[in-house]
């Protein structure tokens, strides 16, 4: 039965990203896990059916969805089978596009939102340097003020989709001498001179999405790509990235769930000391803390949900939610490949690439120290 947060338009919704998953997505998977890549084209046939903009006003090239739908997103393209292709797409829809709808101009939106929702560009987002990431006020990218534009000088890292990239959403300090208030946003066409990809990283998990180093020399960039206010642009990316930590949850959620179902249906088969591994009581005891621990991650997940629908920011319960959920799917990644044996160590299993994949989370968007931080400040200590 549906979880009663979603209507019957949401689990329509689902059915045709499922559809759209297993028939378009799910066959490619250990392809694009071997060339540690996948074709751009992914992007545009997401763009044709709707669901790179499932939240997005239709004006803007939406589908006018609610929030809710971006949680169905996240949870279906967790049955893709590449944690990679799904950070890629999450990039697009969650972190790069929320900024330009709630802060950029009709010209903005026009230039990079519609295009990025229909997948005819591919964005990424740059944050993180090379001596700042968790603290993100420490960036030293300039962009200094210079007659009608900015000139940018930096380098940025650990940028997903940054090789592939059109355009890059880019934070950097208009303001050196103030820390979080000298933060800014800037929507740069990559091939805006002073722009470079310096290196295509590589990585534990993750493969298919590129993960890069960014360069800007002297990168002239006109006034009119700055994004929001000028000294805002901290509080403009925490905004967003809060979104993005909650869908981050559900998709955690929903590949815990996919490794869990399919090790139940491995210890069935596999057989030792004359009897079933699903036999031994502590075999059955792991995967059931397995569930119960994504049952509880699911239910606070989606009561945060409901909150955000209902028009409520509620960031430690976000934190929350996002903390326990990726911590969740590694530790039941890492309790399922044991339970799998050698096998869980073989290439040729899913359940490598789900404990290789699962463990990023616990970093990205935001290390578990970072989220038990922000937790703590919101409990007034
Ligand atoms: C595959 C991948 C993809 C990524 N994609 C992007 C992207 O698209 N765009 C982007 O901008 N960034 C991206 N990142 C960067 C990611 O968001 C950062 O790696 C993350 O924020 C942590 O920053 P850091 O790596 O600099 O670690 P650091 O900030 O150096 O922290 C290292 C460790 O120190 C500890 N620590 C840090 N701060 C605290 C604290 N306050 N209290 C206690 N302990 C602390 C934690 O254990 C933390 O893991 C990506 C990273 C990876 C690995």
């Amino acid at each position: 039965m549906a979880h009663p947060i979603f209507t019957p338009e949401h689990e329509e919704l689902r059915r045709s990203i499922r559809a759209y998953v297993e028939k378009e997505l799910r066959p490619h998977a250990d392809e694009w896990e071997a060339a540690k890549d996948f074709p751009d084209s992914v992007f545009r046939r997401m763009g044709e059916l709707g669901f790179l903009g499932l939240h997005f006003a239709v004006d803007d090239g939406g589908s006018g969805g609610d929030y809710l739908t971006m949680l169905v997103l996240a949870e279906e393209m967790a049955r893709c089978g590449s944690g990679g292709v799904s950070m890629a797409i999450s990039v697009q829809c969650e972190y790069v596009t929320p900024p330009i709808a709630k802060f950029g101009t009709a010209e903005q939106k026009a230039r990079w939102l519609r295009p990025a929702i229909e997948g005819r560009r591919i964005g990424a987002l740059g944050i993180t340097e090379p001596g700042a990431g968790s603290d993100v006020a420490g960036i030293t990218t300039r962009a200094e003020r210079d007659g009608d534009g900015y000139v940018v000088n930096g380098a940025k890292t650990f940028i997903t989709n940054g090789c592939r990239a059109d355009f890059l959403l880019l934070v950097a300090k208009t303001d050196a001498t103030q820390r979080h208030a000298g933060i800014s946003l800037f929507l740069v066409d990559t091939d805006t001179p002073g722009f470079a990809v310096t290196r295509r990283l590589d990585k534990v998990g993750m493969w298919p999405s590129d993960t890069a180093e960014l360069a800007f020399t002297d990168m002239r960039i006109p006034a009119e790509n700055l994004l929001g206010e000028e000294g805002k642009g901290f509080h403009h990316v925490m905004w967003e990235l809060q979104g993005e930590r909650l869908s981050a949850a559900a998709g955690a959620c929903a590949g815990a769930q996919i490794t869990v179902d399919a090790t139940a249906e491995f210890v069935k088969g596999r057989r030792a000391f004359g009897q079933r591994i699903a036999d031994f009581q502590a075999v059955r005891h792991h995967l059931a803390e397995c569930q119960t621990a994504i049952d509880a991650a699911r239910a606070l997940t989606y009561e945060t949900a409901w909150r955000v629908q209902l028009g409520e920011y509620p960031v430690q319960a976000i934190t929350e939610a996002k903390l326990l959920a990726t911590r969740t799917h590694f530790q039941v990644a890492d309790t399922c490949l044991q339970l799998h044996g050698g096998m869980g160590y073989m290439m040729e299993m899913p359940v490598q690439r789900a404990w290789r994949d699962s463990r990023l989370a616990r970093i990205g968007a935001g290390a578990d120290e970072v989220m038990l931080d922000a937790i703590a400040k919101s409990m007034g200590l």
